[in-house]
């Protein structure tokens, strides 16, 4: 019989023990700190999870016997699990993250000859509400930590066994909207860009924005960002705040004056990703409309045939209608690329002025 001076048990899993992975290097000093061993320790708990990428305690032989002890007993070193994956026919795998919570992100890896491209999601689910989009259609569930967005890397890099010398384009072109989850995005990209760790270079890093004009303001103020895609998808405000509710707050001006400011470092340009959805986006008055926004700041334009998905009710366009588009942003110099689902970029359809490609769309729902 139960007394009132019982206590109960903590419920199985109720215990949170601190976890280690994807933490920043200060945060790694806070909680070695607590453990009563000096914070600058973090430095060499930081290397050894992200430069070389050991998994276990008892591997970080720059750390007492000691201390990887009490590591062992105190501090999960867990990243995220991936408990599906799904390899395309031209080599990438999308594959589903467990979070702590029983939350799940889905992230991408795409090899290339030279690189490899990580595809990552920023929130689970997304407050945008984009009515072409899956994710959009689960609303907003949680922002991802830091340390979770670091996580999809490490956790892709070593399911991969990806060579440390090969370099790594990471693209927030995932699940979620990263400048609605602006600090830990920005808490992650110093992670994943320190040197003692991955030492992504800030280049390699492009964020994509469905056109939160007050975080794109708030990224142009970092001396060290990532790079800027927008999610244009629409050429007329009108339209535009059919398809995507966020340009009823920012509209095509504000965006295009917000991109215009946006301090650029020479040679580099905003991509533009544009959905070509069948009589809705595809036309030429849009291509004119989109060719004529591309010029107003230096950028490069990424047409994505829609991607179907259950009860979106939209289709993607005959290939006739995409490269008669790219002919035209051609013809008007802007450069432009087409992104498939599946398989690579193909320049092919849009002749000689391709000068750049993109990893091809996740979202494979
Ligand atoms: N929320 C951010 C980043 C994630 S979405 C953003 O919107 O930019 C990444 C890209 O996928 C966006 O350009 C978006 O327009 C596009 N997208 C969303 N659903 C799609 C679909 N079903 N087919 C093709 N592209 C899609
Ligand atoms: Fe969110 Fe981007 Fe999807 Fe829009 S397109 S709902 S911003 S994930």
């Amino acid at each position: 019989m139960a007394h009132a001076w019982d206590v109960p048990a903590p419920e199985a899993g109720s215990v949170v023990r601190p976890n280690a992975a994807g933490l920043g290097r200060q945060e790694l000093g806070s909680l070695l700190g607590s453990l009563g061993e000096p914070a600058w320790r973090g430095g060499q708990l930081f290397s050894g999870l992200l430069r070389q990428r050991w998994t276990r305690w008892e591997q970080f032989s720059n750390l007492s016997k000691t201390l990887r002890a009490r590591l062992e007993t105190e501090v999960d070193l867990a990243w995220p699990a991936i408990v599906q994956s799904q390899t395309s026919s031209d080599g990438s795998t999308k594959h589903v993250f467990q979070l702590g919570d029983s939350r799940q992100v889905e992230g991408v890896h795409m090899p290339y000859d030279d690189r490899v491209t990580l595809c990552l999601s920023s929130q689970v689910g997304c407050a945008m509400g984009c009515t072409f989009c899956a994710t959009g259609q689960m609303g907003i569930i949680r922002n991802l930590s830091a340390a979770e967005i670091v996580g999809q890397v490490m956790a892709m890099l070593l399911h991969h066994e990806h060579p440390a010398d090969r370099p790594v384009n990471l693209v927030f072109m995932g699940m979620g909207e990263p400048l609605h989850n602006f600090d830990h995005l920005m808490a992650a990209f110093t992670t994943l860009t320190d040197p003692d760790g991955l030492a992504i270079p800030p280049r390699r890093i492009t964020v994509s924005t469905s056109g939160l004009v007050s975080g794109i303001e708030r990224l142009g103020t970092f001396a060290k960002r990532p790079r800027l895609a927008l999610s244009l998808n629409g050429t007329t405000d009108e339209h535009r705040s059919r398809i995507m509710p966020v340009n009823r707050v920012w509209n095509l001006e504000a965006l295009a004056t917000a991109l215009a400011h946006f301090p650029l470092q020479s040679g580099e340009r905003i991509t533009l990703e544009y959905v070509l959805l069948k009589g809705h986006t595809d036309g030429q008055e849009d291509g004119r409309r989109l060719a004529a926004f591309a010029r107003r700041f230096p950028a490069k334009v990424n047409l994505i045939p829609f991607n179907p998905h259950e009860g979106s009710g939209f289709e993607a366009p005959e290939e006739a209608r995409i490269s008669a588009l790219c002919k035209l942003l051609s013809e008007a110099e802007v450069p432009v690329s087409v992104r498939r689902s599946r398989g690579q970029d193909v320049a092919g359809a849009c002749g000689q002025l391709v000068r750049e490609g993109q990893p091809r769309h996740p979202k494979t729902r």
